[in-house]
């Protein structure tokens, strides 16, 4: 705690993963050998820098730029960047020491890392975004490499970034390497079914979660917090599994639409104007089923729902929040974003019995189908839609299969936070183990 001083976002990510050990430690006590758990919390680099540009009206704007590279013991460093003001080392530490986990789950080759800035895009022009980008990847660019570190997306990094910086980062090195970067557009090599994965993967998992109970998403309400990548794609999967969505939101405030969210118009509203979600209701008119509630106003978590798929940012669903939704009959929780519900959230849902999938295995679908997209560009191949998303469904019933299989092992049955938390851990831990003390 004193050498990670304030960083409470990591300390509250590497708490909850030491507070699932005791039973793997118990039956493998050689994992205390060696200082491995000690290794397995410190990242292996951690690289801040200065991220200057300038704005439209001709003023030097200064950033402060991310990139922690927190383990490599299963392949290159392989997490998003984030573009966010509330970003600090403390929660890129913890989005790359989760990622971690998160991709030992997938079974693919690729260790855990994370970056971003404190820039905030939001009213920001084209030339604005596209300069610091610019800026930010002539740094960024001596730390990372298709063999070394692989960036994609995050919370304010989407498609159109990942361009400019991918643009900068040919122009600095002289290289065409499309596998340093993933989360790019389809025409110069991109992967399809990227963008969806990660709410796809989500809803996959969650799936999965149902059908042990024998139940479906089929005529379930759902609610599903934020109006992002993650979220977008969430809303299109539960759709076509037969679940209503009756919320979204983004950090103004949220929308309840009663006949069901319109999906067209959402993207049409954050894809294409890159607008607010306040919009919606202009679009569709008062008094239709439909009303937008400001977020001092009330939580998203108040509207009554069978399931819950909060994909938004970190701790944004409460120990309150929770207790709502436990009272309004919550069935299953899957976390679409980054540690979204806070620890005594969980606490609640789980005593609650209600199916709880944690973020480091329920969004994996992102980082797994990067991953995909890395084999394509190393094969110089480009798949179909429907062969990666069948590979996206079936890492997802791996993921959910293994986390569940580790819980029963474990004797805690259900428990996918603990079940996750183990198999995540073993897999990094066996690899550590085998190549040292590095
Ligand atoms: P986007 O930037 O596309 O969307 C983020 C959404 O969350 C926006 O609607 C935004 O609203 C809202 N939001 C962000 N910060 C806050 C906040 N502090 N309070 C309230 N609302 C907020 O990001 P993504 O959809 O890509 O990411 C969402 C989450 O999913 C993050 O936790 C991310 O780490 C996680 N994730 C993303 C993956 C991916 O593939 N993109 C992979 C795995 C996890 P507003 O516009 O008002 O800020």
């Amino acid at each position: 705690l004193r050498r990670n001083a304030g960083e409470l976002e990591f300390h509250q990510a590497v708490r909850e993963v030491l507070e699932s050990l005791g039973r793997v430690i118990a039956k493998h006590p050689r994992y205390l050998e060696n200082a491995l758990i000690e290794r397995i919390c410190e990242p292996e680099r951690q690289i801040i820098f200065r991220v200057p540009w300038v704005d439209d009206q001709g003023r030097v704007q200064i950033n402060r730029g991310f990139r922690v590279q927190f383990n490599s013991a299963l392949g290159p460093y392989k997490g998003g960047i984030r573009f966010h003001p509330s970003v600090n080392v403390g929660i890129i530490k913890f989005l790359g020491f989760e990622q971690t986990f998160k991709n030992a789950l997938t079974g693919m080759p690729i260790g855990g890392g994370k970056g971003g800035s404190d820039f905030n895009p939001r009213g920001r022009s084209e030339g604005e975004i596209m300069r610091f980008c610019q800026s930010f990847m002539t740094e960024l660019h001596r730390h990372i490499g298709e063999y070394t570190d692989v960036p994609a997306g995050d919370i304010g990094v989407g498609g159109r970034e990942i361009g400019y910086m991918f643009g900068q980062y040919k122009r600095l090195t002289n290289r065409y390497e499309a596998g340093v970067l993933t989360g790019k557009a389809l025409f110069y090599g991109g992967s399809r079914a990227r963008t969806e994965a990660t709410g796809y993967g989500n809803t996959y998992f969650v799936q999965s979660m149902l059908a042990t109970k024998g139940q479906s998403f089929d005529g379930r309400n759902v609610v599903v917090s934020g109006s992002g990548n993650v979220a977008v794609y969430t809303v299109e999967k539960v759709q076509s599994f037969g679940g209503k969505v009756l919320a979204i939101s983004d950090s103004s405030g949220y929308i309840v639409d009663e006949n069901g969210i319109d999906l067209k118009l959402l993207k049409e509203i954050k894809e294409v104007r890159r607008a607010r979600i306040s919009d919606y209701l202009r679009a569709k008119g008062e008094g239709k089923g439909v009303y937008f509630v400001k977020a001092d106003s009330g939580s998203i978590w108040d509207v009554p729902c069978d399931v819950a798929m909060p994909s938004a940012t970190q701790n944004e669903l409460t120990g309150a929040d929770a207790k709502t939704l436990v009272k309004n009959g919550l069935v299953a929780l899957g976390e679409g974003a980054n540690m979204p519900c806070t620890p005594e959230a969980i606490r609640i849902f789980q005593e609650a019995g209600v199916l709880f999938a944690p973020g480091k295995a329920a969004n994996a679908g992102g980082v797994a189908t990067s991953a995909l997209e890395m084999q394509q560009n190393a094969s110089r191949d480009s798949w179909t839609f429907e062969q990666t998303e069948a590979r996206l469904a079936v890492i997802m019933k791996n993921i959910h299969d293994t986390c569940a299989g580790t819980a029963d092992e474990y004797g805690a049955p259900g428990d996918y936070v603990l079940g996750a938390n183990i198999a995540g851990f073993v897999k990094v831990a066996q690899a550590m183990d085998a190549l040292g003390v590095i």
